[in-house]
């Protein structure tokens, strides 16, 4: 394993750092009102829509994906240094920049998409002209998707889609959702126009990224071009195309804890307790030292994945274990931040406080802690 950056991209994430600067904080300040309310609303998609094709413009979107549809060939090492740097500027309104899952384009649909999908699906998000959401996820069904109830019969010309499903990201602004359903095949995935759905009730989180909504299929007809690949074949297309996008948490992760951390030294060097600033006390230092052994240990963990991933190599444990250790440390590292900023650290508008309410689903969302463990085990 070794960390040499090639120049190239570590220019390219300085711009990535400039674009942020120059095209997103702005557009912060004009919009705080908008942004300090901590609600996902029809407005602040937009503004995050616009971040997307300034994106897009610019040569940071769906840098993930091959050139031959417009993506960057970039990879899993060098997309975790660009998540990277993303995640540790904190921007409210860079969900969509970088194309990430769910909303962007993925290697699924790359790899499976028929002539006519590409056209319809694939190019569109290419180009940040619209989102999609993926729906998986039933109240019955979460960790444990073969007990998804969603069905997909099978009429002439197409499918009718029978079924709910629950905590789906960008369900109320994609413009067409990917959605898991059991048909006479097995399970399936299709490909589902916005209208031919119904979006229930926004499920409001934690994290105050409200974008997470019910969906319901109530006799919706897809026609049979918009299977993807073929019937039956839905997990072992996800484990297939998607195996390396668990990967993505690990460089978030380690971009929020390196915040947190960052933000909590320099408190801590200005903080004046008992005359003296905090961080000369034995106890704030060993904190510190804690966060920056797990920051380190995290990145050694989860480069190696990734440039092996990158050799080609079997890696689907090994990016298991980045994600587990990963999406726990940012945990351990955020919630030491808080301890060093006192008071400050729990009361709203400190980003520490931001961070560690929207770290928390990280070990959740993505496949828990328990179900990495659960691949790490049997592997
Ligand atoms: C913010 C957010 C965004 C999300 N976005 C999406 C999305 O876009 N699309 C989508 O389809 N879903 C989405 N989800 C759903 C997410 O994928 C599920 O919440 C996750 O898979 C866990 O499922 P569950 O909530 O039903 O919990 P359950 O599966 O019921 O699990 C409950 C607890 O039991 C544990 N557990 C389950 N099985 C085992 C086992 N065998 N051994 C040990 N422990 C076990 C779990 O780890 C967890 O701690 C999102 C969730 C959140 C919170």
């Amino acid at each position: 394993m070794h960390h040499n950056v090639a120049p190239e991209i570590k220019e390219l994430c300085a711009g990535i750092r400039q674009f942020i600067e120059r095209e997103v904080l702005p557009m912060e300040d004009e919009h705080r009102e908008l942004i300090e309310a901590g609600e996902v609303n029809q407005e602040f998609f937009d503004l995050c829509a616009d971040v997307m094709r300034r994106s897009v413009k610019a040569g940071y979107f769906a840098l993930y994906m091959p050139e031959d549809v417009g993506g960057g060939a970039l990879g899993e090492y060098e997309m975790c240094l660009v998540r990277e740097e993303v995640a540790r500027q904190m921007s409210h309104l860079c969900m969509l920049m970088l194309g990430d899952l769910p909303f962007g384009p993925n290697k699924m649909l790359y790899h499976l998409a028929s002539e006519g999908q590409r056209e319809k699906y694939l190019m569109p998000l290419m180009r940040g002209e619209v989102t999609s959401a993926i729906a998986l996820t039933e109240p019955d069904a979460g960790s444990d998707l073969a007990a998804i109830r969603t069905s997909a019969k099978r009429v002439e010309g197409g499918y009718v889609i029978n079924g709910m499903k629950h905590f789906i990201s960008n369900a109320p602004y994609a413009d067409f959702l990917h959605v898991l359903a059991k048909s006479d095949g097995g399970y399936s995935m299709f490909l589902a126009d916005k209208g031919t759905y119904r979006v229930g009730a926004v499920q409001h989180s934690m994290g105050g990224d409200d974008i997470q909504a019910e969906v319901y299929f109530d006799d919706s007809f897809v026609p049979e071009e918009n299977l993807i690949g073929e019937e039956g074949k839905a997990f072992h297309y996800a484990m297939e195309f998607l195996g390396n996008e668990r990967l993505t948490m690990a460089p978030f992760s380690i971009g929020m804890a390196e915040l947190a951390n960052r933000l909590a030294k320099q408190y801590a060097k200005d903080r004046i307790a008992f005359g003296k600033p905090i961080i000369e006390n034995q106890a704030i230092q060993w904190m510190i030292a804690d966060n920056e052994t797990e920051l380190y240990a995290g990145r050694a963990m989860t480069y190696d994945a990734a440039q092996r991933a990158d050799a080609g190599e079997n890696v689907f444990k090994e990016i298991s274990m980045a994600k587990l250790y990963c999406t726990e440390m940012v945990g351990r590292v955020v919630d030491r931040a808080v301890q060093i900023f006192g008071g400050a650290g729990y009361m709203k508008g400190n980003t520490v406080e931001r961070l560690y309410r929207l770290c928390r689903v990280m070990r959740i969302a993505g496949g828990s802690s328990e179900i990495q463990r659960m691949i790490i085990a049997r592997s």
